[in-house]
């Protein structure tokens, strides 16, 4: 728009009634969230070559749905910015910065259908699909003191067509106990102290080859793990050749000694915990591992959570974790 006509729209606004201006607030609103939203799909897309070949020869090509579109002149094949990741296929672009917002939010399912105005399924589907390529952002090699323990989850059918047994009231509350019974799913954390580096992986059981595997990737010569002394985890640090300390925990009271403690894991768990149980009122076990991808980039921009995150990441730029 010219600025004279940009002045003369603004000199207008005091001519609208309060039902007008109501409605212009929300068309604004509305218009500036489209516009966020593009822009961030636009900006993840930056300094990446052709999706298709990987070539950095392309050229502006128009626009299709609000994405800038480009021709790639290696291999003559159109792109934009989501082209070929988890997100390319989800209609509605222009709702990925609102979903952006629900979560950066914590909020449920259905709280964020109600916000982005949206079925549940269509929700749900936009969820996963934002994290699915987040699961893979673990962090690698590690420098420093990297808190390792394991964390139970309730295991959880919800939203499944195929219950294998009958439907349960929810709520079920997680504990750390010897003994497990069957339907507790087991949760390896680690997470770096004074860093917001966490590597986290859903286990089957938790045995040394187990945890083995799930810290293969985060430790390094310079990880030096702490542990509460299980024996899968003394298994584990042996396995994975690195540097461990591991102390007697007494849960309940505290049982510090020095620095070679699980303290910081622990109240990720907590707060995992309360997050899984409390904001989301339990998930599906299925998707455990994309809660907890949800879970580490919040925990990576604590305090600066911006909706913009999601969108990068579910477009398959590891921002965190590096
Ligand atoms: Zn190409």
């Amino acid at each position: 728009m010219r600025s004279d006509q940009f002045k003369s729209l603004l000199a207008g606004l005091t001519r609208l009634t309060v039902r007008q201006l109501d409605e212009l607030r929300k068309a604004v609103e509305a218009q500036h969230q489209r516009t966020q939203a593009l822009r961030a799909l636009e900006a993840a897309g930056e300094g990446l070559g052709c999706p298709h070949c990987s070539s950095f020869k392309f050229t502006k090509n128009g626009h299709s749905r609000g994405l800038q579109r480009y021709l790639c002149t290696a291999c003559s094949r159109t792109f934009n910015a989501a082209t070929n990741t988890p997100l390319s296929r989800l209609r509605g672009k222009e709702r990925f910065f609102q979903h952006g917002e629900c979560l950066a939010q914590g909020l449920s399912i259905r709280a964020a259908a109600a916000e982005m105005g949206v079925a549940v399924s269509t929700a749900f589907r936009m969820r996963h699909r934002f994290l699915q390529e987040v699961v893979s952002h673990q962090p690698r090699h590690v420098a420093g003191l990297l808190e390792a323990d394991e964390t139970y989850v309730r295991e959880s059918q919800k939203g499944s067509r195929h219950l294998t047994r009958p439907a349960r009231h929810r709520g079920g509350t997680a504990v750390k106990a010897k003994g497990l019974p069957r339907d507790l799913i087991p949760v390896l954390v680690g997470r770096l102290r004074g860093q917001p580096h966490v590597v986290d992986q859903v286990l089957t059981s938790m045995n040394i080859l187990q945890a083995t595997e799930a810290l293969r990737g985060a430790v390094g010569p310079d990880t030096l793990l702490c542990t509460d002394g299980s024996g899968a985890m003394r298994g584990a640090a042996k396995a994975l050749g690195v540097t461990s300390k591991s102390i007697a925990v007494s849960y309940g009271g505290r049982v510090v000694e020095g620095v070679y403690h699980v303290q910081t894991v622990n109240s990720y768990h907590e707060r995992l915990q309360s997050w899984l149980s409390r904001g989301l009122r339990g998930v599906a076990t299925k998707y455990l591992p994309n809660y907890l991808a949800w879970m580490r980039v919040s925990e990576w921009y604590r305090g600066d959570l911006k909706p913009e995150h999601f969108v990068i990441s579910g477009l398959g730029r590891q921002l965190i974790n590096t």
